[in-house]
């Protein structure tokens, strides 16, 4: 395989399981030292962890809380200690409060802005100062196709992908000219955890939208994220890539 990472490392977050993960072993294929984050070590995370020491490649797990600006600041510096750079900052971690305006709660709408949004805030703020130094630099936010399209049921959810597009191409312009890359990926339909607990009526409305006829499997993001970290991509910034099968 032609290797398009080996040299750079690359910090993931909320990569112990589903998207994170497949972009994580993608990424250790490709030849790229990893740190690995997710709120806590889990059996997965575990198993991550050894197949990238398998591949060859560094790998450190940081556990803590991306929504809160002191953990991720402390996490930034750890990983620094042990690697000394970072060249690819793939902000991942997201969740849903998935419920209908009417039923939610103040709570719904701050955990899923605070966890999908705040979050990037923190990382890019932490990460900037050393990509600055290096001058290179690309970043990777995980937005969805409903921060587009937007969602019955997923107010706060699309409102906080929507938002990552517009943090993105701000991003791509402030840091551009220190050859600092910020692009979002916009997944579809992805079988993970976090779809597999949606009701099989809902999974067939979303199958009959998409063009592929197919869902989306973690392999389809990670091989997105890929291109987007590499020098593959170096013209590339401020862009939006759907990656959804057609819907
Ligand atoms: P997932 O639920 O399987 O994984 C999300 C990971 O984020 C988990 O490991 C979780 O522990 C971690 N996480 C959650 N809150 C955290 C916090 N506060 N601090 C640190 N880590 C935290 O979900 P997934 O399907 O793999 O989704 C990954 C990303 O892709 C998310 O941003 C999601 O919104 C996006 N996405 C997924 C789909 C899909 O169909 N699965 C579609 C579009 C976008």
């Amino acid at each position: 395989m032609n290797k398009l990472l080996t040299g750079k490392t690359a910090m993931i977050t909320g990569a112990g399981r589903g998207i994170g993960k497949q972009i994580a072993l993608t990424f250790a294929q490709h030849g790229a030292d990893l740190i690995v984050t997710d709120l806590k070590e889990t059996e997965s995370s575990i198993e991550l962890m050894k197949e990238i020491e398998n591949l060859g490649v560094k790998g450190l797990f940081l556990a803590y809380d991306v929504s809160k600006l002191d953990q991720t600041e402390a996490a930034v510096k750890q990983a620094m200690e042990a690697f000394g750079k970072i060249d690819v900052l793939v902000n991942n971690a997201g969740i849903t409060r998935d419920t209908l305006l009417m039923r939610m709660t103040e709570t719904d709408w701050d955990m899923v802005m605070n966890v999908n949004v705040k979050s990037i805030f923190n990382h890019t703020k932490a990460i900037q100062s050393i990509m600055l130094k290096q001058r290179f630099g690309s970043i990777i936010n995980m937005g969805s196709i409903v921060g587009i399209t937007g969602n019955a049921g997923q107010i706060n959810y699309s409102a906080s992908k929507a938002a990552i597009i517009g943090l993105s191409k701000s991003v791509a312009r402030e840091l551009g000219s220190r050859n600092i890359r910020c692009n979002v990926i916009a997944p579809g339909f992805i079988e993970t955890e976090m779809t597999h607990v949606l009701p099989q009526e809902v999974k067939d409305a979303y199958m009959k939208t998409i063009s592929l006829r197919r869902t989306g499997k973690p392999t389809d993001i990670a091989n997105t994220a890929v291109f987007l970290a590499s020098d593959l991509s170096d013209y590339m910034t401020g862009q939006v890539l759907v990656c959804d099968g057609g819907m």
